[in-house]
C-alpha cells in the first residue's frame, strides 16, 4: 500500500523524499530487544498513551513502561475521552492513525466491534466517515489493552492510574511523586501531559467565579447536563469546543436561545470537497513540503498571509477548493514555524492565529448540519465582540457586551455561561503541581512563546540551564511552540515516531 501511494507522490510533487517515512515505518517495526529500561509516561491521552505501544513493540522483556493517566481509561485524554455522541472527529477515520503504514485498521476496529453499525450518522454525504470522537478513544485504548497482555518484546506496559504531582532527578533516576500513592522510579520519562484549559477571566468578576451558572469546564458533560433546557445560554468562543458544546446542549434537548461570542465572531469552515492524492500521512513526508518548494521559507507573518491569500485566490481562480493552499500551510508548518523570528511568532499569534484556526481546524458535517439547524430555527446566533463586565445576579449571570465595530454595550442575563475559549497561554503562570515541579526543579524552561515546555529537535526537554536532559522527553500538544502542528493526533505519530529511534538508542 505504501509503495504505490508514494508513486503517485512523484506525480504530484518535485522532489519526493521517501526516506522519511520509510524511517519512521521502520521505526514502527523496527529491531526488537533494544534496551529501554523503566520509563515512566505522564499522561495517557492519544500522545503518551501511543508512544507507549509504539515503545512496547521495540523493548525487551525485562524493560518496564508505565502511563501515569488519572482518566479509568488510556488513550482518550482530553479530545478522546468524550461520551456525548455528537462529538466527532474533525478529520475522517483515515487520518486518525496508530499505525502508519495500516490507515484502514482504525476502520477495521469499528467495524468489528460493531460500532461502525451503531452509528450510522458517521458517514458524510461524500462517503467519508467522521467517527465520534469517545470511538477513537476507545480504539487507542483497546490497542494499548491489547499490547499490555501481549506485546513484541513481551515487555511490561501498564496503566498507573494518578495525578503526577511532582518529579525530581536523584541521579540517573527520575523520582516522580503520584498524589495520594507511591512515588514511581525511571531510568526515561516522557511528559505528555497536553494542554491546559485557559481560566476563565470575566471582567468585574472574581476568579472564583465558576459555580455559579458559570461553566469553566467545556469537558465537564455533568455540569452541561445539568443547564436548564430553557436557560439563556452564553458561549464564550465560536470554535470546535464552542461547536461542540451547542450540539451538546441540542443533543439534549434545549429549547432556550444560545449566544456564541467571539472578538471577530470566526466559525471553523466546512470540510474540503473530497479529492484525490496522496494520503495525508504520505504528504507530510514530501521533503521539502510543497508550500516550501513553491514559496520558500517565510520571513514575516504578513508574507505568510500574502502567499496564503494568494495562493487561495488562485486556486479559487482555477475551480478548485480553497483548502489546498491551507493545508500546504498545515503540512510545512512545524518548517514554517521555526524559521519565523520569534516577534513575527507573536504577530502571528496576535493577528492572524484566529483566521487560520477556523481555516485549518474544520467542523465535521454532522456538526455543521446541527449548528445549522439551531440558526435555521433562530436558536443559535454567533456574535463578534468582547465581554466588558460579568456579574452575578439572583438568576444567572448578567453580561455587557460590546459588539465589534459598535461603541455602545449591550447588557443581558444569562442562564448559563460556558467557558469555549481555548487553551492557556502561559505555562510560567500554571498552578498546575506537576507543571510547577519541572519548572521551579529547573527540570525544565518555557518555551520562547510561553505554552509549552521549551524542546530540542530529538524532543528532549530543555532544562532552565539550557541543556537538553538526555532522560527527559515532552510529546504531543505541550510542545506546540516547539514544533508549530502538534495539536492534531496525526502530527503528534510523526513527532513520536521521529523521536523514538533516538529513545531507544540512549540506554539508560
Ligand atoms: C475538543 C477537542 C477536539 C479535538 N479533536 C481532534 C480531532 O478530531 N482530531 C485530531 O487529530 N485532534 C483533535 N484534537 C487535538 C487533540 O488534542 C490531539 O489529537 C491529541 O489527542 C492530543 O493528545 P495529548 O496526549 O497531547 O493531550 P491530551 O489529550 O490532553 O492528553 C493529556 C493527558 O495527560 C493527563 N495528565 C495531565 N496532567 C497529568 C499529570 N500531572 N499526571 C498524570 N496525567 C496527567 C490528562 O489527564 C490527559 O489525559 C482535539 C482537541 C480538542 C481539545
Amino acid at each position: 500500500m505504501f509503495l504505490s501511494v508514494r508513486k503517485s507522490l512523484t506525480l504530484t510533487y518535485v522532489d519526493v523524499d521517501v526516506s522519511l517515512n520509510v524511517d519512521l515505518v521502520d521505526s514502527v517495526h523496527g529491531a526488537h530487544n533494544v534496551p529501554v529500561g523503566r520509563v515512566a509516561i505522564i499522561g495517557g491521552g492519544y500522545a503518551g498513551t501511543a508512544f507507549a505501544v509504539h515503545l512496547s513493540r521495540q523493548a525487551k522483556p525485562s524493560d518496564d513502561i508505565v502511563v501515569v493517566e488519572p482518566r479509568e481509561r488510556v488513550g482518550g485524554g482530553l479530545a478522546h475521552s468524550a461520551v456525548d455522541p455528537d462529538h466527532r472527529l474533525n478529520a475522517p477515520d483515515t487520518i486518525h492513525l496508530l499505525y502508519p503504514d495500516d490507515d484502514q485498521h482504525f476502520r477495521r476496529w469499528l467495524d468489528r466491534t460493531q460500532r461502525l453499525a451503531a452509528d450510522p450518522q458517521a458517514w458524510d454525504a461524500d462517503g467519508r466517515l467522521y467517527p465520534r470522537r469517545g470511538d477513537f478513544g476507545a480504539y487507542v485504548a483497546a490497542e494499548f489493552a491489547a499490547h499490555a497482555a501481549e506485546n513484541p518484546s513481551r515487555s511490561t506496559l501498564s496503566h498507573r492510574r494518578g495525578v503526577a504531582g511532582a518529579i525530581e532527578r536523584r541521579g540517573d533516576v527520575f523520582r516522580i511523586e503520584i498524589v495520594g500513592g507511591e512515588p514511581i522510579e525511571a531510568d526515561r520519562c516522557v511528559i505528555a501531559i497536553g494542554q491546559e484549559p485557559a481560566p476563565l477571566r470575566l471582567p468585574g468578576m472574581a476568579a472564583d467565579g465558576a459555580g455559579h451558572a458559570v461553566i469553566e469546564d467545556p469537558f465537564a458533560s455533568r455540569a452541561l447536563a445539568a443547564i436548564e433546557r430553557d436557560a439563556d445560554v452564553l458561549i464564550l468562543g465560536t470554535g470546535l469546543t464552542s461547536a461542540d458544546a451547542v450540539a451538546a446542549l441540542v443533543g439534549q434537548g434545549h429549547r432556550g436561545p444560545i449566544s456564541c461570542i467571539s472578538r471577530r465572531g470566526l466559525r471553523p469552515k466546512d470540510q474540503a470537497p473530497p479529492a484525490e492524492g496522496p494520503a495525508l500521512w504520505d504528504r507530510m513526508a514530501v521533503q521539502p513540503p510543497a508550500f516550501l518548494q513553491r514559496h520558500g521559507v517565510c520571513q514575516s507573518a504578513l508574507e505568510l498571509l500574502r502567499i496564503v491569500r494568494r495562493d487561495a485566490r488562485e486556486r479559487i481562480a482555477r475551480g478548485e477548493p480553497w483548502h489546498g493552499a491551507i493545508d500546504e500551510v498545515r503540512d510545512a508548518a512545524g518548517e514554517i514555524w521555526r524559521a519565523l523570528p520569534v516577534a513575527e511568532k507573536r504577530r502571528f499569534l496576535r493577528h492572524l492565529k484566529p483566521c487560520y484556526d477556523v481555516h485549518r481546524f474544520r467542523i465535521p458535517p454532522q456538526t455543521r448540519n446541527i449548528l445549522a439547524a439551531a440558526e435555521r430555527r433562530a436558536q443559535l446566533r454567533l456574535q463578534a465582540g468582547r465581554v466588558t463586565g460579568a456579574r452575578r445576579v439572583a438568576d444567572g449571570i448578567e453580561v455587557t457586551v460590546r459588539h465589534r465595530g459598535e461603541r455602545a454595550e449591550q447588557t443581558r442575563t444569562y442562564g448559563a455561561l460556558i467557558n469555549c475559549a481555548g487553551f492557556s497561554s502561559c505555562i510560567e503562570r500554571s498552578r498546575d503541581p506537576f507543571i510547577r515541579s519541572c519548572l521551579d526543579g529547573g527540570l525544565a524552561r518555557p518555551s520562547d512563546l510561553g505554552r509549552g515546555f521549551d524542546a530540542d529537535e530529538q524532543g528532549r526537554v530543555i532544562a532552565a540551564s539550557g541543556v537538553a536532559q538526555p532522560a527527559l522527553y515532552v510529546l504531543g500538544a505541550t510542545t506546540l511552540d516547539c514544533f508549530g502542528e502538534t495539536p492534531a493526533a496525526i502530527f503528534v505519530l510523526r513527532q513520536m515516531l521521529r523521536i523514538l529511534p533516538q529513545f531507544i538508542a540512549t540506554t539508560p
